[in-house]
């Protein structure tokens, strides 16, 4: 069985408030929410982070991207605007290594994030 934390979010062997299922991708709302709207985003293959993600070359980036707008619709945030983020590497503050985009949104972001 995977170790990996969101591999047992997508078998539904830990529970996650699923906001969207669409095709190959599976989003749930962040436990730790920075936002009104903090929902994330996961392909349910497999991938450690965004570099092998797009080394993938199957078109799931393509749908992980799709997924994340589906979801801003869905949550309303799609026209007052909202933020994609993809934490690549422990550097970049990544702590869960399986692909996953941050969807944010509902309240007035700022630029640079810290
Ligand atoms: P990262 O720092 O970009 O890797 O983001 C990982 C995110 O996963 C953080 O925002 C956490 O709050 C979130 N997280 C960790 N465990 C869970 C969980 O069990 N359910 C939902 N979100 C989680």
């Amino acid at each position: 069985m995977s170790e990996c934390l969101f591999c047992k979010i997508v078998a539904k062997e830990v529970p996650a408030d699923i906001v969207l299922e669409a095709g190959r991708a599976l989003a749930f709302r962040d436990i730790n929410p920075q936002a009104p709207t903090h929902v994330l985003v996961v392909p349910k293959a497999h991938h450690d982070n965004a570099a092998a993600l797009a080394a993938a070359d199957d078109g799931l980036a393509d749908d992980l991207l799709k997924a994340c707008h589906a979801v801003a619709v869905q949550e309303g945030v799609a026209e007052t605007g909202y933020r994609i983020v993809l934490n690549t590497g422990e550097g970049a503050g990544q702590t869960v290594f399986h692909v996953h985009a941050h969807v944010l949104g509902g309240r007035g972001l700022t630029w640079p994030p810290g």
